[in-house]
Formats: C-alpha cells, sequence, structure tokens
C-alpha cells in the first residue's frame, strides 16, 4: 500500500513518527495492536459523534448481517433510513443514498449541471468535497499536508471548469458571479469549513452564498463533515439558509460507508431513473450501511446527545486557549457544534491563506508529544478535532492536562 495506508494522512508524513496500528475502539478510545489506549479526536474523521462502537448501532449491523450483506434491489430499511434524513434536513425533498462523500459530491455536481446545462463550477480554496478528478483544485487538508495545491493526473481540460476563490470573501465571489455568473452550474462549499482546520463562515460571506441563485447557479452545501456535526440539521439549520441541494456522508452511516445526495424535488427529479442524469451504486443503499445509519439517526433524536457533545467542545476549546496562553504560545481555537481545531498563530484564522499561516513544525511536535501522552490527534494541523458523545469530563481532563505539558514542551523549544 502507498505508504503503509489506504489514505494519505493516516501515515503521519506531515507530523514525523509511526502510526499506531488501531485493534480495537469503543467509546471515546482507541486501542493500538500493542495494548496502549488513546483518548480519540479523530473519530474516524468525523462519523463517531456517538463514539466508537455504540452498543445499539453494533446490534443493529450485526441483525442485518444475519439477513444478508447486499441485495441490489430496494428495500424498506432504506425508506425509513430517507424519511429519518429528511426529518432533520427539511431541505432534502427528495435524496440518493451512495456510498461515500465524494461520490455524494460528485453526483450533486453532475446534477447541478444536468439542470442547468452549464459546465462551469464555483469552489472555495481550502474546501475539501472528495477526491473527483474536478473538485481535487485547491483542496485543503490532505493535498494542503503535503504542499500540493493540485493532484497530479486531473486533466487541464477538467481543472479549468472549476474556479476557485477564497473563503469568506463576499466581494469576489460577488464579482465573480457578475462577470461569470450565466456559465456557472453550482457554487459547491463547506458552510463551516473543516478541512483547512475549523474555519466559521462569516454573515457576509452565508449571506452572498445565499445570492448566488440569483445568477441561475444551485447552491449546494457540502454537509459531509457538518452535517450533525455543526447542529443536527447542519450549517443549514444553524444558520438558517436552505441549499438547493445538500450533500451528506460520514456521521450519516454511523462509521459504515455512506454518502447522500439531495435537495429540491424538481431536481432530485432528473436523476436516473426519473431523469436524463445518470447515477448508480453497485452497494448503494446496502443493509449493513443503512442499518448503521439508521440506529445511529435514532440515537440522533436525543437533544442531550448535542447538548452535551457542544458543551465538550466549548470546554476542550477554552481549556485549551488557556493552557497555550499560560505557555505562552499564541493560539486560536475556533470551535462550532462537535468540532474544533488548535492553530499555531495568534491572528484569526478566515480563510486558506490565514490557516496557511499557522505553525505547522508547531504543529507536529504538539501532535507527537500528543501521542505520546497517548492522546490521538489528526496528523495534520489542517483537520479538525471532533468530539464525541462518549467524551466527558473524565476525558477532557486527562486531554487538557496532556496539553498544557506539551505545549509548554512546544514554547520551550
Ligand atoms: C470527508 C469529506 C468528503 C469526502 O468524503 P469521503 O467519504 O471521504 O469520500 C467530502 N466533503 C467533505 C466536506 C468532507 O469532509
Amino acid at each position: 500500500m502507498p505508504g503503509g495506508v489506504n489514505s494519505p494522512v493516516r501515515a503521519f508524513r506531515s507530523v514525523g513518527g509511526d502510526p499506531p496500528f488501531i485493534a480495537s475502539a469503543k467509546g471515546a478510545y482507541l486501542t493500538d495492536v500493542d495494548g496502549h489506549v488513546y483518548v480519540d479526536y479523530v473519530g474516524s474523521w468525523g462519523p463517531a459523534l456517538l463514539g466508537h462502537a455504540h452498543e445499539e448501532v453494533v446490534a443493529a449491523v450485526c441483525a442485518a448481517a444475519t439477513k444478508g450483506m447486499s441485495f441490489g434491489a430496494p428495500t424498506a430499511a432504506e425508506v425509513e433510513f430517507a424519511a429519518a434524513v429528511q426529518r432533520f434536513y427539511p431541505s432534502i425533498e427528495m435524496l440518493r443514498m451512495v456510498s461515500s462523500g465524494t461520490e455524494a459530491c460528485m453526483a450533486a455536481l453532475r446534477l447541478a449541471r444536468g439542470v442547468t446545462g452549464r459546465d462551469a463550477i464555483v469552489k472555495f480554496e481550502g474546501c475539501y468535497h472528495g477526491h473527483s478528478d474536478g473538485l481535487l483544485v485547491k483542496a485543503g487538508s490532505g493535498l494542503a499536508t503535503f504542499g500540493e495545491p493540485d493532484s497530479k493526473g486531473v486533466p487541464a481540460d477538467v481543472a479549468r471548469h472549476t474556479l476557485t476563490l477564497p473563503y469568506n470573501d463576499p466581494a469576489a465571489l460577488k464579482a465573480l458571479l457578475d462577470l461569470e455568473g450565466h456559465r456557472i452550474a453550482a457554487v459547491i462549499v463547506e458552510p463551516v469549513a473543516g478541512n483547512m482546520g475549523c474555519v466559521l463562515p462569516t454573515e457576509a460571506f452565508l449571506a452572498a452564498l445565499d445570492d448566488v441563485r440569483t445568477h441561475g447557479a444551485l447552491l449546494i452545501f457540502d454537509e459531509v463533515m457538518t452535517g450533525f456535526r455543526v447542529a443536527r440539521g447542519g450549517a443549514q439549520a444553524r444558520f438558517s439558509i436552505t441549499p438547493d441541494l445538500t450533500c451528506l456522508g460520514k456521521v450519516i452511516g454511523g462509521g459504515l460507508p455512506v454518502g447522500v445526495y439531495g435537495g429540491k424535488a424538481e431536481y432530485m427529479r432528473q436523476v436516473s431513473p426519473l431523469g436524463p442524469v445518470y447515477q448508480a451504486g453497485t452497494l448503494s443503499g446496502n443493509p449493513l450501511a443503512t442499518a448503521a445509519g439508521l440506529a445511529t439517526l435514532k440515537l440522533l433524536e436525543s437533544d442531550a446527545v448535542f447538548e452535551k457533545v457542544e458543551a465538550t467542545t466549548a470546554a476542550l476549546a477554552e481549556g485549551l486557549e488557556r493552557a497555550a496562553f499560560d505557555a505562552g504560545l499564541a493560539v486560536t481555537v475556533p470551535h462550532i457544534g462537535s468540532m474544533f481545531t488548535l492553530f499555531f498563530g495568534g491572528r484569526p484564522v478566515t480563510d486558506f491563506t490565514s490557516a496557511r499561516r499557522c505553525d505547522m513544525g508547531v504543529f507536529a511536535k504538539y501532535h507527537r508529544l500528543m501521542i505520546d501522552a497517548f492522546i490521538y490527534l489528526p496528523a495534520s494541523g489542517y483537520e479538525a478535532c471532533f468530539v464525541s458523545a462518549a467524551h466527558g469530563q473524565t476525558e477532557v481532563d486527562k486531554t487538557l492536562a496532556a496539553a498544557a505539558v506539551a505545549l509548554r514542551a512546544c514554547a520551550e523549544a
């Protein structure tokens, strides 16, 4: 396997050292093959909102497995799943299940192009929407970590249809739309950015996004990360914006491979077999993945889950800020819902340029010290940390104690 891994950031290349090999996970904890137990802030890069191996989710998957792994035919569980998603995301009038966030974004863009008859799309620097060709342009985390703005192997003919703009720059978005609006099929955005670290949108930026429809372009919220993380109803609920199309993934699969794209019925009716925009999947709506997702969504009906993760996240962010201040390090810790990032740098992080100004050398040292203290953080300073409902005061205390030591060591170096 290239780098010994099946997804690049897992290889620890940008922070140094070898990644622990994980044997099992339960609640807020990971156990590696040597028996070390870590407090986990990766949560499988987002999905584990309820904590790992939640009993009810595991039971649902086991029950589904005994009835057959895949049929390639419709099931009642998919209908139930669709209804459960729709209850929390009323903007999704009709949806299609896929197997990853990448697929969801790729399909949503094809649909937007099919609906509008236009080719160009707009994305924002530092936002990641999966690894399909047209979206690997200035795509944040994985690529940023390796210092590559774009991937090799993407034809220039494909990349030229992707127009990129700085995040949180409403004037730039307005200017582009005034000039090129007539040929733009869609604007796709992480409504809270999570793939250049956690970066919050300004009100003016959100308002400018809401306006793209006046140019006939579709607004696509990629909520693969922010769905159920920023709020139960995602960023669209938190900020009261109704996108035309929404992409979901991560949390809705409960740890199994699931993605969803959906939105206005008039657009979704253009998807095959109702309409001329093709999209399919052998394992789409897979019974195990659907069971895990459905069990997860049922547990997420509880308000207590969201109150808890938000309070835990705020306590961590504030505690880290205080520990860094005590150590004499300038940091900024943007956080919302159950996600946060510790940026090494005193200035606000509002876009990819300001994210890149942060000190990734100090981050690498901090990461190593935290792993040594059995706190498992994402192996890139351009990622968000994720908190689960299984994280509580014990884990917060452990984490902040380890961080105080690590941050002091970083300050001395
Ligand atoms: C993770 C992510 C994706 C890609 O999802 P995969 O399941 O890894 O293909 C797309 N968009 C956003 C915002 C993500 O965070």
